[in-house]
């Protein structure tokens, strides 16, 4: 049997820019594809192109970083078999966060911070089990909605509200919800508006 490949769209070492750990230094590797199609995506350019690497391939490149975060992202990294990768990085002494959309409920046993960020449809199950649940916000968001992803705040569970694309306008509104509700907190895209690269 061939070993097994994941199709890799880039792996690069910059700050998280969002969500609970801002500021963290972190590699990150961005799994391609995704079929969700949310129209504001920003990662769209990840959906079909990349290289198929194996897992030991990912490791070796993750080498010359001196940094024990990885970060999986994508596309959505869930619709790729990601666990032998994220299992040998904790083999290999990472700390592995994953950001998901929670859409299929997959075993993340080997994940050391789940990030759920939910679009069209979310697993209830993946809502619970994660670490962070980070909504974005704009001005089509239905409010009733919103509120349900609320009960999940708790000690383990931080809830994030995330202006859609920066706009100002999403912030006045992410910020207003927030002020309203004091147990969420706001993620902003720190790497886009301070340019880290
Ligand atoms: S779920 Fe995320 S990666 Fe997939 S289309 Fe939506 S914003 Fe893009």
């Amino acid at each position: 049997m061939p070993p097994l490949s994941l199709k890799v769209n880039e792996i690069f070492y910059s700050l998280q820019g969002e969500g609970p750990h801002t500021g963290m230094a972190a590699v990150f590797v961005r799994l391609a594809g995704c079929g969700m199609g949310c129209p504001f995506c920003d990662t769209k350019y990840a959906f079909q192109t990349g290289r198929e690497m194996t897992v030991e391939q990912i490791l070796h490149a993750l080498e010359p970083y001196p940094c024990r975060n990885v970060i999986l992202t994508g596309g959505e990294p869930t619709e790729q078999d990601f666990a032998p990768l994220a299992r040998a990085l904790k083999q290999h002494g990472y700390r592995v966060h994953m950001e998901s959309n929670g859409a299929h409920d997959v075993d993340v046993s080997d994940i050391d911070y789940l990030v759920v960020s939910p679009k069209k449809y979310v697993s209830a199950r993946m809502l619970q089990k994660a670490h962070a649940i980070k909504i974005i916000v704009g001005q089509d968001t239905d409010l009733a909605d919103l509120a349900h992803y609320f009960p999940y705040a708790n000690d383990r569970t931080v809830v994030c509200l995330q202006p859609q694309s920066n706009l100002q306008e999403n912030i006045d509104l992410c910020v207003k919800i927030i002020k309203q509700n004091p147990f969420l907190r706001l993620s902003l895209q720190t790497h886009k508006m301070a340019h880290i690269k």
